[in-house]
């Protein structure tokens, strides 16, 4: 283990249960109830994969799960934490342990992939200049890109600064992370360097959840899907199960359109 690594590790969440527990989420926007009473647990080092029909409320859920959305109604409890009522420094800190990657990178322009890499645990003075520098290194090199470190986002490719972007998020030594259709904003030859990276993550034990509409990878990296459809959790089964026997007719349709 590295100096940085050592830095970096955090005490073993005491909180009892589960990383994720979701009770009887309610969003709505305006008059619009977009999830409609969603319960989900998931357990540690577990991979989720959600799945349903757009618009059926997908990313609201995931955004809910680090509150870059305001629950309505509900417990979200992560990491032990009610993140839905969390205020202040314990919601800092608890985001801070939530990785979250988006469609669309959202890397900084103007900064380097390295000095992407590095940015919050810099601003956060998690780390010292020299150790976040070394530690977005190795970030690098774990996604691929050890030689892109002075490049910037202009000059990467689609697929490149999505794995520069899962770097970023994985700066801050995160227990859970989101992934909201990773793949979906790039070019088809750049989705399967992308799906290396997240089945490799799988595979070192993280916490996972991860919108997708890639159905094969969700049956292949995934523990357990969820379909939903229209604000609620329709069906929940290990992938096996929801792809090749699927219970409700709701589920049943959507994978004949899809699959
Ligand atoms: P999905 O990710 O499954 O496609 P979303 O969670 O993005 O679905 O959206 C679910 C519903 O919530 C949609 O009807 C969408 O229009 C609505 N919605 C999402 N975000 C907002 C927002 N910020 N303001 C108003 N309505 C929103
Ligand atoms: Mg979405």
């Amino acid at each position: 283990m590295t100096n940085s690594e050592q830095t970096y590790t955090r005490p073993v969440a005491t909180a009892p249960g589960d990383p994720i527990e979701v009770r009887g989420l309610h969003k709505s926007f305006g008059k619009n109830e977009v999830l409609t009473g969603i319960d989900l647990t998931v357990t540690n080092g577990e991979v989720v994969a959600v799945i349903g029909p757009s618009g059926s409320g997908k990313s609201t859920l995931l955004r809910c799960l680090n509150r870059l959305e305001e629950v309505t109604r509900g417990e979200v409890l992560i990491l032990g934490e009610n993140i839905a009522t969390a205020k202040g420094k314990n919601l800092d800190r608890v985001r801070q342990r939530v990785g979250m990657v988006f469609q669309h990178f959202n890397l900084f322009p103007h900064m380097t992939a390295l000095e992407n890499i590095a940015l919050a645990p810099l601003e956060l003075r998690m780390l010292s200049k020299a150790d976040a520098r070394k530690r977005a290194l190795e970030l690098l090199t774990r996604v691929g890109l050890a030689d892109k470190a002075d490049a910037r986002p202009a000059s990467l490719s689609g697929g490149q600064k999505q794995r520069v972007a899962i770097a970023r998020a994985l700066a801050m030594s995160p227990e859970i992370m989101l992934f909201d259709e990773a793949t979906s904003a790039l070019d088809p030859e750049m989705v399967g360097e992308v799906l290396q990276v997240i089945r490799d993550l799988a595979a070192s034990g993280m916490t996972m959840v991860l919108v997708t509409h890639e159905m094969g990878f969700a049956r292949e990296v995934a523990d357990r899907v969820v379909f939903m459809a229209d604000g609620k959790v329709v069906e929940t089964a290990m992938p096996a199960e929801i792809f090749d026997a699927p219970k409700e007719a709701r589920t049943q349709d959507f994978l004949s359109k899809v699959l």
